[in-house]
This record gives C-alpha cells, sequence and structure tokens, in this order.
C-alpha cells in the first residue's frame, strides 16, 4: 500500500503471492496514534478515553494526544485489495509459496505452481517454527474475544478498557480488554501471556463469567467470536537474507513484551518504502541505540517468564504511576532515555535489576 503512494516508485513492478484470498474477517487490530494514520478512513472505532483496572485499582484514563484506534481484519484487507486491483503495479496470484531463494543479483520464489524472479523478496511467511537457544523464551500470547449484543444500554462507547486484571491469575497473566462499538455492542476479549494454550472451554467459561459478573450484563447474544495467539519472545528473527527482506511478525515486528504488531509493521514498512525510493534498494539498519528497546523487552520477558513479579502487578505499577503518554511513547520504542529512567523507576528496583544485569550478559 505504502509503495503505490511513492511517485519515485512509481516505475516498480510488484508481484503479491497469498495463499487464499483474504475475505474473513480474522482479527481486529488495535492500536494507538496521534495523528491520523494511513488507515483513518477504515477505523472502525476510536476511543479518547480508556480504564485500567486492577484488584483494588481503577483508573480511567484520558489518552490524548492518542486515540485509541479499531481496525476489523476484513475492511483493511478490502481496502487493499481495491487499491491494489486498481493499480497497474501490483500483480496477485494466489499460490501457496514453498521456498525463496536467493541468487546472484534476484530472488527467485517457488511455488505450489511456478516459480517467479524478482529483485527482492519482502517475506511475512514464517516457513518454520524458531529454533529457540536453551535460554531464549517463547511465551504466548493468546485470546478468545467475543463480540456480544445486549439487550439493554450496557457500553459507554467512549470509553474502551484496556486491561481488566480483576480475573482469576492462575494461569498466569491474565486480563480482559472491552472495546465497545455502541451502547449495546462490544468486543470482550479474554487474553493470558503464559506457556501454553488453554482447553476452548476454559476461554468460553471466563468469558461468560466475566460478562456476567463484572460487567452485569446477563441478557446478550455473541455475535462473532475470534480467537488467536501472538508469540511474546527474544529469537531474533531474521530481518534479511541476502534480497530477502523480512515482513511482520516474520522479521520481528511483533513487541516481544506487549505483542503489539500493527504499528510496528507500518513503521517499518514505511522505511523500507522511504529507503527503496532514496537509494533503490531496500536494506535498512536500525540504530544501535535504538537497540535499548530489544533489552527492554527481553528483561519484561525475563521477569514474565521466570515469574519474579506478577504480570498484574507490572502493568498496575505502570498504569498507576506513569502517564499515558510516557507509557505509549515507551511501548511504542519511542520515548525519551529521561522518560524510561522514569518509568523503570515505577517497577520494583530488584527484580527488574537482578533480570536486566542477566540479559545484558546473556548473548
Ligand atoms: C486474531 C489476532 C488479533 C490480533 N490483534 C492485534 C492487535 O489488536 N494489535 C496488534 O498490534 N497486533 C495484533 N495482532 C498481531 C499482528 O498484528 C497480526 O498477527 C498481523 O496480522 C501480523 O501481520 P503479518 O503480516 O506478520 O502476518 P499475517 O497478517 O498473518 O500475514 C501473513 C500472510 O501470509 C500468508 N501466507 C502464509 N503462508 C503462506 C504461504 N506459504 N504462501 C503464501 N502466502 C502465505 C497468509 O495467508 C497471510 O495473509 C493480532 C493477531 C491475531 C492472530
Amino acid at each position: 500500500m505504502q509503495i503505490l503512494r511513492k511517485d519515485a516508485l512509481k516505475k516498480k513492478r510488484i508481484l503479491l503471492i497469498e495463499q487464499h484470498p483474504k475475505n474473513t474477517n480474522d482479527r481486529t487490530w488495535c492500536f494507538w496514534e496521534k495523528k491520523n494514520g494511513l488507515f483513518e478512513e477504515i477505523v472502525y472505532r476510536r476511543w479518547g478515553k480508556a480504564w485500567f483496572h486492577a484488584v483494588d485499582y481503577s483508573s480511567l484514563k484520558e489518552l490524548k494526544p492518542y486515540h485509541y484506534k479499531m481496525i476489523r481484519g476484513i475492511d483493511f484487507y478490502n481496502y487493499c485489495f481495491e487499491r491494489i486491483s486498481g493499480s497497474s503495479q501490483i500483480d496477485i496470484i494466489y499460490d501457496k509459496v514453498i521456498r525463496l531463494q536467493q541468487r546472484e543479483n534476484e530472488v527467485e520464489v517457488a511455488t505450489e505452481k511456478g516459480s517467479y524472479l524478482g529483485d527482492y523478496a519482502f517475506n511475512s511467511i514464517e516457513f518454520q517454527k524458531p529454533v529457540l537457544k536453551p535460554d531464549q523464551f517463547y511465551m504466548l500470547q493468546h485470546f478468545k474475544g467475543w463480540i456480544i449484543e445486549t439487550a439493554t444500554p450496557s457500553f459507554n462507547d467512549q470509553e474502551a478498557t484496556l486491561m481488566d486484571f480483576r480475573v482469576g491469575q492462575a494461569e498466569g497473566t491474565t486480563f480482559v480488554y472491552v472495546m465497545p462499538f455502541s451502547s449495546t455492542q462490544a468486543l470482550v476479549e479474554y487474553t493470558l501471556f503464559t506457556n501454553s494454550l488453554l482447553n476452548d472451554e476454559l476461554y468460553e467459561s471466563a468469558l461468560k463469567e466475566y460478562i456476567e459478573e463484572q460487567l452485569n450484563i446477563s441478557n446478550y447474544v455473541v455475535l462473532e467470536r475470534e480467537f488467536g495467539i501472538i508469540p511474546m519472545t527474544d529469537y531474533a528473527y531474521p530481518k534479511q537474507e541476502g534480497r530477502i527482506i523480512y515482513l511482520g511478525t516474520a522479521g520481528g515486528k511483533t513487541k516481544p513484551s506487549s505483542g503489539y504488531t500493527f504499528n510496528f509493521i507500518q513503521k517499518h514498512v514505511e522505511a523500507l518504502v522511504n529507503q527503496l525510493a532514496n537509494s533503490d534498494n531496500p536494506f535498512i539498519t536500525s540504530s544501535v541505540f535504538g537497540k535499548r528497546f530489544n533489552w527492554y523487552d527481553r528483561v519484561l520477558l525475563h521477569v514474565l517468564f521466570h515469574k519474579k513479579v506478577k504480570g498484574s502487578r507490572i502493568f498496575y505499577l505502570l498504569f498507576k504511576n506513569n502517564k499515558i503518554k510516557r507509557l505509549f511513547a515507551f511501548l511504542d520504542n519511542e520515548s525519551t532515555i529521561f522518560q524510561e529512567f522514569y518509568l523503570l523507576n515505577t517497577l520494583p528496583q530488584f527484580p527488574f535489576m537482578k533480570a536486566g544485569w542477566k540479559e545484558l550478559f546473556k548473548r
């Protein structure tokens, strides 16, 4: 999408290979943004205020200068494919990619039905599960969501709930978020950061219990269901191999400590497109200074994985003691050292310093 907007790249020809047509609402993306973004037209809902709940603490946060936004998968796919099919720059093939192979000055993409050559391949396929080193973490962020419709007005559609930790923590870090679409419709999502998945009935019974006991809603129907798994890992996903550039989760664009990916993908693609337009190659390097965010992620994963501090306590302290502006900037890898110093001081010193030390010398 971003390449189509760049005049300097109007002569580039692109072949998009996708295994299946994207015609189902298989996910919703939530993220925060200060300004209007590239996909503003299809933002389904946006909220300027959001709740954070812990057992003895509830706070309605003003999100200014940010908005928390939601884009439905199906709207995103329709929007992108409409523009792609109207462009003479891009051809689409529905086929399964089997292998990518670097040639001297090209990349060969082998699919079930054919083979294609290009100057570069931009790949978002994870061909195999990461092979971890013994001391690497691989936790799962897994969630089940229901879009529910209630018989009577039950939600304030101006206020989302980002995290509600007033649910059992026996399995590990567990919270619910609630994204109201109207006074009678909302997405309610039960989310865990753990090492393994639950039985399907457990997600369902937890959602039912939360809706009835925490939201006090007994008369409702489930309109849609969503299930997802996002890796939370310090595995070093490849960024680039020769002329193959890795995108999305397969390129390590999922933030290990939060699972947020959508905005990181947009920022990465913008950097790639700018680089391509300015120097005719898409090879970008990340700043050494920016690598500190990777260390912060590893430290948080370390603390969560080894259960040094409960996730519910970490997020409680972060939300209670930090302004949203500082917290969101930190989670976006866009904070200043000063903001990070303040924010990290709001967390329990000893376990975080110990984890920080260990992670510093791990590799
Ligand atoms: C249900 C769900 C909800 C999520 N919600 C959020 C959210 O709210 N906020 C957020 O920031 N992140 C969220 N994420 C995480 C992340 O943003 C998404 O997973 C995002 O779609 C990742 O983009 P991607 O391009 O890496 O992978 P994908 O979107 O999965 O794209 C990869 C594409 O490659 C295709 N493909 C795979 N294998 C082959 C093959 N062999 N040949 C050809 N094509 C192939 C797939 O069909 C797919 O279209 C969510 C993830 C899930 C699963």
